[in-house]
């Protein structure tokens, strides 16, 4: 790693009065995908309630079957706005396409770019055009030194404020649903000045080891956790089976609290 420059890169992340990578922690929560008004509302304010910052929702899902769940699309980014409206939380959503630049940056406080377009190289040049906070997340089978050029990408084309996510690679192993590399966290952290999110929904992609592995990557050096909360799992369009419940949320949140500051 030792020639990636990063030079502009910003060490703390600013999204309106909310700071990605300063001294306390960041919470970003919320459904995987905004489904409904109702469904999104409840969600947003338990996030609110229990003291989280960001309000999370997909609107353009990236879907592995085409036959799946696509997302709401304008009209799910019109859900999180009215959620921001009430709650004041920020908003955090997937920008899948470089057509839909403009529509999502309109209402996003920042730009999710998912595992699978991290080495989407004329999206990130586009991104480097914003001042928008861009959050990008580790491509499942991309190395580190990769994922931080992909970083490269944005920041060199004039957008320092990068956040990381590390959402878990693909391993030899089957028994859950990706492997959180707490490795990268830790390494990220020594070697850059890049605030990192650890995402233990998708990296585990089973609701018990959420916790643990928030837990895990915030010992290991993480400036905020991502967590997908849904008011009914059960009946979830999308990752359900690693969606907190409401309460289960709030539980968590008392126990991280007792391990780090949330600003
Ligand atoms: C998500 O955050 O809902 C998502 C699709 O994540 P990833 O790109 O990490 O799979
Ligand atoms: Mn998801």
């Amino acid at each position: 790693l030792e020639d990636l420059s990063l030079e502009e890169q910003k060490s703390v992340v600013k999204v309106g009065d909310v700071a990605v990578g300063g001294d306390e922690l960041t919470v970003m929560a919320g459904p995987c995908a905004v489904e409904s008004r109702e469904q999104l509302m409840k969600a947003a304010r338990q996030v609110k309630k229990s003291g989280g910052q960001i309000l999370r929702g997909g609107a353009f899902k990236p879907r592995t079957s085409p036959h799946s769940f696509q997302g709401l699309k304008e009209q799910g980014l019109k859900y999180l706005a009215e959620a921001r409206e009430e709650t004041g939380l920020k908003i955090v959503t997937e920008l899948l396409d470089s057509t839909d630049i403009e529509l999502v940056n309109q209402y996003t406080d920042i730009l999710q770019i998912g595992s699978r377009n991290m080495q989407n190289y004329g999206l990130l040049k586009k991104l480097g055009e914003l001042d928008t906070p861009v959050m990008l997340k580790r491509g499942y089978a991309a190395t580190i030194k990769e994922w931080l050029l992909a970083a490269e990408y944005v920041i060199s084309h004039g957008n320092p404020n990068v956040i990381l996510c590390e959402r878990g690679i693909r391993t030899f192993e089957t028994a859950t649903r990706y492997t959180m590399d707490l490795n990268a966290i830790a390494l990220i952290k020594e070697k850059t000045n890049l605030p990192v999110i650890v995402d233990p929904s998708h990296g585990t992609g089973k609701r018990s080891l959420v916790g643990p592995l928030a837990k895990a990557g915030i010992s290991v050096g993480a400036d905020g956790v991502m967590m997908e909360v849904h008011p009914n799992p059960e009946e979830a369009l999308c990752d359900g089976q690693q969606s907190l419940t409401l309460d289960g949320y709030d539980q968590l949140m008392k126990e991280l609290s007792a391990v780090a500051e949330i600003s």
